[in-house]
């Protein structure tokens, strides 16, 4: 079943594939969330959760804290608004990468 290190979280294992019945039903929550009117409150702000820059709110998507590959579930705790660059950043860099660059955000914005 499911294996998930915190200890190890250098290490981006794909621990849940996307065919399997807990990916797909963490999917199907999503979906759901995404048609209803929290998300729709949420994304109504227009702030990319990562960048924080500010967006027409057609223009953001919903995305998961913690990918659902790594064990993350479809729960309000786990879905932001993310504009498109932070969605590509965050699919084409390597976790370790994509760390420091929230990390370099995050120095911007709280020194
Ligand atoms: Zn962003």
């Amino acid at each position: 079943m499911m294996k998930f290190e915190p200890e190890n979280s250098d290490h981006f294992e794909v621990i849940v594939p996307p065919e399997s019945r807990e990916y797909k039903r963490e999917k199907e929550r999503a979906r759901e969330l995404r048609a209803g009117a929290w998300w729709k409150r949420k994304r109504a702000t227009g702030i990319c959760y990562y960048c924080r820059r500010q967006f027409p709110p057609a223009e953001l998507s919903m995305d998961h804290v913690i990918p659902l590959s790594r064990g993350g579930k479809s729960v309000k705790e786990n879905l932001v608004p993310c504009c498109k660059d932070c969605n590509n950043k965050k699919k084409n860099l390597l976790p370790i990468e994509w760390t420091e660059y929230l990390e370099s955000l995050r120095g911007n914005h709280d020194p």
